[in-house]
């Protein structure tokens, strides 16, 4: 790859810290150049050149981190991402650029926003091209995590969500075959010309009904299931005032197992004050409608906003953990900057506005990361929008190198669940350690959470882990907004009594998570494991689902629901499990 020198030489010079800056910074790098990752064998290659040419002395620390962005990339999942094309947004948030061309609050300079343009939005090719980009990279593919950005999900014509859903799928399956796969990737009319077969895509404005779209999609995701590209996890972003017991119903059918949710300050003067368009009880009503149908919630939260302080900041950061109404799954903060597009550029010209230091909100985000419990996951710290579209706000490159390097420094660890996880270690010798089982159990509103996870008995590493909600109201709280509550009761298999209520029986496992291909990799140390202690960490995944079966029983659940990703079925059939509505269930009474 051409400029893979200057790439190593700048992050060289920047020193990374561990192998997930070094990730980061390579990631950055390659995003600017609208390229994906090299295999290692080329970041190799190019390092010994640099060697060889005397341009970069050899440095043993940089030579672990380019073996550990090998572990990283190989994680076993492929996570693509897939932008919507441009429609209304229902909100109306100050801080949100908008461009003609683009999905409200993406910004065309953004890489992956910048490929899904030159595609024209379509989901098939999205898909198709990178999945083969990763497989031309040495990546796997087998495993996808699904991510579709852009807007607000419920906003969009139904037709429409489950035309881009379908065609994703589509693209999955249809990769799965030699003749497709040949076609490589580029622009789809030279590869048609090259094979003389015409792309599988479909126009958005075929002829299809609504219904026949649900139907051929039902019919993908049985392919899917056994398919060489399979979808194990599907992300969707959307508002809280756009989640009903209806659209809930949609998203499962479409195979959504996340959503993204933002809430940005859970203080309703801010809110207001930045036009968010719905308050934080509606956020909560959303936030406990979604947990109790089994989705795991990702919060967006942007400390700077108007209206606020560091301090407060700090402060609405620990209500979130805090208030039983929000302990979300995953957290992404997002500091607030400016973008010229966006309403909040005039305030920040004519003085209504002004971001608070760099130094307040380092000092700030050192305080949250502290704040944050095991059982949560900051998955974001910082947006990757490029500088040169920053006119106000953070513009602290590489914030979470300096925040670790500095955190460091002070004797600070984030107890986060992805500082903990094994992929993000730098410490081999750490995991040679005894795996313990912990139970976490908090409450929300609604029902009790249990955190199941296999760690090392000082709980810095994360092998395994598993979400367990056992809840205690049926899922249709009063303030559920639009809707029929009992059509969400209906699709998630919970039987009404012959009087109309909702009989509350079934527990949910929302989340399973485990790292078994990082761990086969480093498999002198899961050899050391076996011999320590006979634990079969292949068997993560299976022993946790009963630790969990264990629990909703103990606690006179009689059924347990998984809400399981399309391409994960075939797992839990292997362990009793079968496919009722759009969960995998099970009887668990005796
Ligand atoms: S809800 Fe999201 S996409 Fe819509 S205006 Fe607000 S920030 Fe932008
Ligand atoms: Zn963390």
């Amino acid at each position: 790859m051409e400029g893979l020198e200057e790439i190593l030489l700048k992050i060289i010079l920047q020193n990374p810290a561990n192998g997930e800056v070094f990730y980061n910074l390579l990631r950055k790098e390659t995003n600017k150049l609208k390229t994906s990752i090299p295999p290692k064998r080329e970041l190799i290659i190019a390092y010994q050149k640099l060697i060889k040419n005397k341009r970069a002395v050899p440095n043993k620390h940089f030579e672990f981190l380019l073996r550990k962005a090998q572990i990283r990339t190989l994680s076993g999942v492929a996570v693509i991402t897939s932008l919507v094309k441009p429609y209304n947004c229902p909100g109306n948030c100050v801080y949100c650029p908008s461009e003609a061309r683009m999905p409200k609050s993406y910004l065309a300079s953004e890489p992956a926003a910048a490929r899904a343009l030159g595609l024209k939005f379509n989901p098939y090719e999205q898909m198709r091209q990178r999945i083969l980009m990763l497989e031309q990279n040495g990546h796997p593919t087998d495993k996808i995590e699904y991510i579709i950005k852009g807007g607000s999900w419920n906003a969009y014509p139904l037709k429409y969500q489950y035309w881009f859903i379908l065609e994703s799928f589509r693209a999955c399956n249809e990769l799965s075959s030699r003749t497709l796969r040949s076609k490589g990737c580029g622009d789809p009319k030279d590869s048609q010309k090259k094979t003389g077969i015409a792309s599988s895509r479909s126009s958005e404005t075929r002829n299809d009904s609504l219904e026949q779209l649900r139907q051929q999609l039902k019919i993908e995701q049985r392919k899917n299931e056994t398919s060489k590209h399979r979808i194990i996890g599907l992300t969707l972003e959307t508002r809280p005032d756009c989640v009903t017991p209806t659209t809930i119903v949609h998203m499962r059918e479409q195979g959504c197992t996340r959503i993204e949710l933002g809430l940005q300050a859970p203080d309703d003067k801010i809110l207001k004050l930045v036009d968010r368009g719905h308050t934080v009880q509606q956020f909560k009503d959303a936030m406990l409608l979604l947990r109790q149908a089994g989705f795991k919630v990702d919060l967006h939260f942007m400390p700077d906003l108007p209206g606020t302080t560091a301090k407060h900041d700090v402060e609405m950061y620990k209500l979130l953990f805090s208030d039983p109404g929000l302990k979300p799954d995953m957290v992404k903060i997002y500091p607030c900057t400016v973008i010229k597009s966006a309403p909040l550029y005039k305030w920040y010209k004519a003085g209504k506005y002004k971001p608070y230091s760099e130094h307040k909100l380092f000092e700030a985000l050192i305080a949250m990361k502290l704040a944050t419990p095991r059982y949560c996951r900051i998955s974001r710290l910082i947006r990757d929008i490029p500088e040169n579209e920053i006119s106000g706000g953070n513009i602290i490159t590489n914030l979470r190198q300096h925040l670790a390097t500095e955190m460091k420094n002070r004797g600070l660890k984030c107890q986060c669940l992805r500082c903990r996880e094994i992929g993000h270690q730098q410490d081999l010798r750490l995991k040679t350690e005894d795996l313990r089982l912990f139970t976490d159990k908090y409450e929300t509103t609604g029902g009790t959470e249990y955190f199941l996870s296999y760690e090392d008995k000082n709980r810095q590493v994360v092998f395994a882990f598993l979400r367990l909600r056992l809840p205690t109201v049926i899922a249709s709280p009063a303030r559920a907004g639009r809707g029929n509550p009992n059509v969400l009761n209906t699709s998630m298999g919970i039987a009404s009594s012959p009087s109309g209520a909702s009989r509350n029986d079934t527990a949910f496992i929302r989340e399973l998570h485990t790292y078994g291909q990082l761990m086969t990799l480093k498999h002198e140390h899961i050899k050391a494991l076996k011999q320590k202690n006979d634990v079969q960490h292949t068997g993560f995944g299976k022993k946790l689902v009963l630790e969990a079966e264990k629990i909703a029983k103990k606690n006179h659940y009689q059924k347990l629901s998984i809400i399981s990703g399309v391409g994960v079925r075939g797992y839990y059939r292997k362990l009793g499990y079968k496919l009722e509505k759009t969960y995998m269930t099970k009887k668990i009474s005796t």
